[in-house]
């Protein structure tokens, strides 16, 4: 297998070098207060004879390191359950749950930080920065300490607690920043850029994306080499989206499907930007985001463009759900299933909830649970009445 970068939005090739992180053609139109320009993405070229697909999909060698790179941390390969009292409560029997709360740190950030690690570890850098609003932080502190890099985190003021304890215990170097998330990740570039460190900026470094295909990839292999008819992602900056696109494209490639799955990216009243571009056809100036849902809360998603050009080519939807409606699926997730999931991530029962009525009810129905509720009991009290 032969792997390069290709530029989402001219097309140009790239080697998958650490010194690439975007286009440079594209990213010199970057537009202020724009998701960024130039997001490249990983394709592959099979070489003759190779085999990738026998009666499992080998998932490693679909992925642009060596498995002998990767960190000692279980990373993916999630349960995807069958919960009953769901399926019986909103009528859908094939209705299933992929688990990413399951991962290290829990949340699926954990999948692309493996990758960004693993990268790492091969062209022998020692050190990984990241702006995050908290899980990605987390994330890549704790792969990272498996991997022994040092990790540099920017972290706005407003993150909750436990994103912030989880990075400590792991060792990283945490630099609380007095801002938005725009500031944290552009003073997290400037320390990055010019001195060997690697960016796990999402979106901005390529294998972000990439690292995120890997649950597409599971599923298939999980439903026994069938694809799912719909699938609901809780989408901020549209990484996940898009790295469950390219999961799924790439089983196009390898032709083991000829289909991709509707997927509904479920976006929270107060941080709704891709859902809006979507609508009206580009983005506009950013709007102030007012969601609890911290791990959703975005004003200008960086993976935008290549969101919403994703949606737009496999026929995607954009469903935008109220916090109290989270709050409400949260609590429901937990008392039918016993999984208890941060509100970001009970988005996607959410969005389900809200479109159910519209889907035939035999259709096969995955909702990406993306992270764990004990990253953020506060939110979770407000629902219960707890003070
Ligand atoms: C980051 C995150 C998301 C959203 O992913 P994006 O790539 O920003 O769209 C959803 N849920 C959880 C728990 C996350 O940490």
């Amino acid at each position: 297998m032969e792997f390069y970068y290709s530029c989402s939005e001219c097309g140009k090739i790239y080697d998958i070098i650490p010194e690439r992180m975007v286009c440079d053609i594209c990213r010199a139109k970057q537009e202020p207060e724009k998701p960024l320009k130039g997001v490249l993405e990983v394709h592959f070229r099979q070489t003759t004879g190779e085999k990738t697909a026998g009666v499992h999909l080998d998932i490693h060698s679909l992925l642009p390191v060596e498995e002998r790179y990767f960190p000692p941390i279980p990373v993916g390969n999630t349960p995807l359950w069958e919960p009953k009292n769901l399926r019986v409560k909103t009528g859908f029997p094939n209705l299933f749950i992929k688990d990413d709360t399951a991962n290290p740190t829990g949340s699926y950030k954990d999948r692309a930080s493996f990758l960004v690690a693993g990268f790492a570890l091969k062209h022998k850098i020692k050190e990984i920065a990241v702006a995050s609003t908290g899980n990605a932080a987390s994330s890549m502190a704790g792969v990272g300490a498996a991997a022994g890099l040092k990790v540099t985190i920017f972290l706005p003021e407003f993150s909750p607690k436990a994103k912030m304890v989880q990075a400590l215990q792991f060792g990283a170097k945490v630099n609380r920043v007095r801002g938005t998330y725009g500031e944290a990740y552009r003073l997290s570039l400037e320390y990055s850029q010019d001195r060997g460190i690697l960016s796990r900026n999402t979106a901005y470094n390529p294998l972000t994306i990439e690292g995120k295909k890997s649950s597409s990839l599971e599923i298939f292999n999980q439903l026994g080499g069938k694809m799912p008819d719909y699938v609901f992602v809780p989408v901020g900056d549209g990484v996940i989206l898009g790295g469950v696109y390219k999961g799924f494209e790439d089983l196009i490639q390898l032709g083991l499907t000829d289909r991709i799955p509707v997927i509904y990216a479920v976006q929270a009243e107060g941080s709704s930007a891709i859902s809006r571009a979507k609508e009206r056809g580009d983005f506009e100036s950013p709007v102030k985001s007012t969601t609890l849902a911290d791990s959703i809360s975005v004003e200008v998603p960086a993976n935008g463009y290549y969101a919403l050009k994703k949606l737009n080519r496999h026929g995607g939807k954009c469903l935008i759900v109220s916090d109290s409606e989270i709050l409400k699926a949260q609590k429901e997730l937990s008392a039918t299933t016993g999984l208890f999931a941060e509100p970001a991530a009970a988005a996607s029962l959410a969005g389900f909830l809200k479109e159910k009525d519209k889907l035939r009810s035999d259709a096969t129905v995955v909702l990406m649970i993306t992270g764990t509720g004990l990253k953020d009991i506060e939110s979770a009290m407000k629902a219960l009445s707890i003070r």
